[in-house]
């Protein structure tokens, strides 16, 4: 097997607040390619992390009247204890104010672009929700259109910025060419449309006084920090180490729909301004509405995802997110959903046909497997159509359930039934490895040591 270099990354989220479920979707779906292509013979480096160095985090702390740094290390943690309770398969986990390798490098890509750098005397509109200068043109009403309720602050500095209209044919026939790949096509329209309107060059630092004293410093200069995209895009390089990031056979980003400017166009011409690979990949997913509404702090309806792991286990959660929610598009969460996929598709599907079909295997001591047919969902998963995926799998799982009712091998005690169950059970698990690490585990296991399940998986919930 032609084992490939593989890098594999989601977004840095801002440490202002826990996180929510949408913050547990696009880290599952980064780990069911990180396990997928590890599983395909891959050396596969997978990070995740936070994004420190916001006016955000900044404003978040100084609400609670909490030391920045302190604020932002107990969110930070709270981040990383998510993915060890979603069981994320993550290489690493980069902290963008802590990690030096991140401040080092943030600085060393700085200076790899300084031709593209000057200084500019600026007036323009900032949103601090987006971390970014917004254009009149995007504002409805005069507010953002990411955050409603916020009016734009007009700042006036001098700033540093970053060259990028010299880049904008380049990273145009990139993107067309599929050169860099953005999945769905809807979010490749959308930044070819938005290269269409004229890329202009960005602000990429503030005022040591604006930025509260909080960032980056920018090299050469202590008067100034670094403007926070500038810095945590960076991230994906540091922690995996300029070197193997230049040598990897593709780089792979999974986002959020909300921030694909920043990765499919502004970090592009970072990257070619300093003579440095650029992605392969951008998978972008959307966002989860709760009950049908979108997740606001005001309408108190974000979801903990801790809970829901609490209450449900880690792998009913990882299954609900990628099942119920199409990959590259927006969906909801609901409990009621959540309990009939529960039901439905772990209880009285996975659960229900690897307890009826290990328990039959072991009365008759029926192991020996058969050829049956492969599951392919390969192709699927290239194309981020994880739900797809497991529509396939569940297909599989359907088909072998109908198989042993009308065969009914309880009756008959046919051997030969029953091994060939036990081979479609093992496909399934197999092919399932990636999504549900856990129950596919169990099942594997079990057939191995040629025995029952020891516990039932996913019991029915009430
Ligand atoms: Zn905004």
């Amino acid at each position: 097997m032609n084992k490939k270099k593989i890098f594999i990354s989601t977004a840095i989220p801002y440490v202002n607040a826990r996180p929510h479920i949408g913050h547990a979707l696009e880290l599952v779906e980064a780990d069911v390619l990180a396990r997928f292509y590890r599983e395909q013979g891959n050396e596969v480096f997978f990070l995740t992390g936070t994004d420190e160095n916001s006016l955000k985090n900044v404003q978040a702390a100084e609400k609670v009247g909490e030391e920045v740094a302190k604020f932002v290390k107990r969110h930070a943690d709270v981040f990383f204890d998510l993915t060890k309770k979603l069981n994320i398969s993550n290489d690493d986990f980069i902290r963008t104010a802590e990690d030096k390798r991140h401040i080092e490098g943030a600085q060393n890509l700085w200076r790899l672009t300084e031709k593209d750098i000057y200084k500019k005397d600026y007036t323009g509109l900032y949103c601090v929700g987006c971390e970014e200068f917004v254009r009149e043109s995007d504002l409805v009403n005069g507010e953002c259109s990411e955050h409603p309720g916020q009016k734009p602050e007009e700042v006036h500095e001098e700033n540093y910025f970053f060259a990028l209209s010299k880049y904008e044919d380049k990273i145009n026939k990139l993107i067309d060419k599929e050169e860099i790949k953005i999945v769905p096509e809807a979010r490749k329209n959308e930044i070819l449309n938005f290269i269409k309107t004229g890329l202009q060059d960005f602000s990429i630092s503030r005022s040591r006084e604006r930025a509260k004293n909080w960032g980056i410093e920018v090299p050469g200069d202590s008067s100034q920090i670094m403007y926070v995209w500038f810095d945590a895009l960076s991230n994906y390089i540091n922690g995996y180490g300029l070197d193997d990031w230049q040598k990897a056979d593709k780089v792979i980003h999974v986002i959020g729909k909300g921030i694909n400017r920043f990765h499919s166009v502004y970090w592009i011409g970072m990257l070619l301004s300093a003579g440095i690979r650029i992605p392969d990949e951008v998978l972008i997913h959307g966002y989860i509405t709760v009950d049908g509404q979108k997740i606001s702090k005001s309408l108190g309806n974000t979801v903990d995802p801790f809970l829901l792991i609490e209450k449900y286990g880690r792998e009913a959660v990882r299954y609900y997110l990628l099942r119920e929610i199409p990959s590259s598009g927006d969906g909801d969460y609901s409990e009621e959903k959540f309990i009939a996929r529960y039901n439905g598709d772990l209880a009285n599907g996975l659960g229900n046909f690897a307890s009826r079909v290990l328990t039959l295997a072991k009365k008759y001591e029926a192991f020996d497997l058969i050829e049956v047919s492969k599951i392919d969902v390969a192709s699927l998963i290239y194309e981020f159509k994880l739900n797809e995926a497991l529509v396939v799998i569940w297909k599989v799982l359907a088909e072998g359930d109908k198989y042993i009712n009308d065969e009914k091998p309880w009756e008959s005690g046919d051997v030969k039934t029953i091994s060939k169950a036990v081979s479609i059970l093992k496909e399934v698990a197999l092919t399932l490895k990636p999504f549900l690490p856990e129950a596919s585990e169990l099942i594997l296991e079990a057939i191995n040591n040629k025995t029952n399940l020891e516990r039932l998986l996913f019991p029915r919930l009430n």
